[in-house]
C-alpha cells in the first residue's frame, strides 16, 4: 500500500510539472467615479480599479509577465488630467510584487503588454539592463498607435518615457500567436487599436481568457456596459468584440479574467497559484 501511495504521489508530480503555473500580481490600484470606467448615470458611484500583472511560469517558455502595472513616480511622470482622473491610491510596483514570489526582474524571460497604457508599462524600466527589456512583445497596432499619440500631442493614455525606454526591444504580432501549445494571444481591436488577450489552457482549472482594458469588470461584461470616459470614440469596436469574447468564451468553455475588476483580482490573488 505505501509503495503504491508513493508511485501515485510521483505520477501526480509529473504531470503537474507539465504545466504552467499562473499568479494574479495586485499592483495596487486607482480610485475614481465610475462613470469613467463604464457607462454609469450615477455620478457620485466610484470605483476602485485595480493595476494588474499576470506571471506565468512556463515549462518551455520560462518565466512570462502579462503587464506591468504603474510607474511609481507617477505624481512627477503622469500628467495633471490623468493624476485627475485615475488617482492612484495605493501603489505595488512590479519590482516589489515578483520579490514576493522570490523573483527579481532578471528572472523575467518574455514581457508581454497588452497594450502600452500607463497603467500596463508603467513598471517597464524595472527591466533596462535584464534580458526581457530586449524581448517585449506588443501588437504592432498598438506600438504605432503610441508613437503616433505621443509625437503628435495626442498622448491620451500614452506616455512615451514610460514604454521607450533604455535598450527596448519590441517583438510585434499583428495576428492570432501561438506561442505554445497552452499559451496563445489574440489580438482585439477594441481600446485601443490593438490590445492583446491570451488564451491559456491549465492542467487544473481550464482555460482562461484574459481580456484586458477591452473589458473592464465583470459587471461590464454581463451588463453588456460599454466603457465610459474619454479613451473610447465609439462604443461599435466595445460591442464588436464583446461578441467576439462571448463566442470565445463558449468555444473554449473558459473563464474570463478582466482588466479592472477589484473583487475578481482580490478574489483571484486569494485563490494563489493557478495550474
Ligand atoms: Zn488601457
Amino acid at each position: 500500500m505505501g509503495l503504491k501511495t508513493k508511485e501515485l504521489i510521483g505520477k501526480e508530480r509529473s504531470v503537474r510539472a507539465m504545466g504552467m503555473k499562473i499568479s494574479i500580481l495586485y499592483l495596487g490600484k486607482m480610485e475614481f467615479p465610475k462613470f469613467r470606467l463604464v457607462d454609469w448615470k450615477d455620478e457620485g458611484a466610484m470605483v476602485q480599479s485595480p493595476a494588474v500583472a499576470i506571471l506565468i511560469q512556463h515549462p518551455t517558455l520560462g518565466n512570462i509577465l502579462y503587464d506591468t502595472g504603474n510607474c511609481e513616480d507617477f505624481s512627477a511622470v503622469y500628467t495633471e488630467e490623468m493624476l485627475h482622473d485615475y488617482p492612484i491610491t495605493e501603489m505595488i510596483s512590479i519590482q516589489e510584487a515578483l520579490a514576493q514570489k522570490g523573483l527579481t526582474p532578471d528572472d523575467i524571460d518574455l514581457i508581454i503588454l497588452s497594450h502600452l497604457h500607463f497603467d500596463h508599462a508603467g513598471g517597464l524600466k524595472h527591466f533596462v539592463g535584464t534580458k526581457a527589456i530586449r524581448r517585449v512583445l506588443v501588437s504592432e497596432a498598438d506600438l504605432k498607435n503610441a508613437y503616433w499619440s505621443v509625437m503628435t500631442g495626442n498622448g491620451g493614455a500614452y506616455i512615451r518615457s514610460l514604454f521607450d525606454v533604455e535598450g527596448i526591444q519590441f517583438q510585434t504580432i499583428r495576428e492570432t500567436t501561438k506561442l505554445a501549445e497552452d499559451l496563445e494571444l489574440f489580438i482585439q481591436a477594441s481600446h485601443t487599436p490593438g490590445v492583446i488577450g491570451m488564451v491559456l489552457k491549465t492542467d487544473h482549472h481550464g482555460t482562461i481568457l484574459t481580456t484586458s482594458d477591452t473589458i473592464y469588470t465583470a459587471e461590464s461584461y454581463e451588463k453588456e456596459l460599454p466603457p465610459g470616459g474619454t479613451i473610447n470614440k465609439t462604443t461599435d469596436e466595445f460591442f464588436d468584440n464583446l461578441k467576439r469574447i462571448k463566442e470565445m468564451e463558449k468555444a473554449y468553455h473558459a473563464t474570463l479574467l478582466f482588466g479592472h475588476d477589484y473583487d475578481q483580482i482580490m478574489d483571484w490573488v486569494a485563490k494563489g497559484v493557478i495550474d
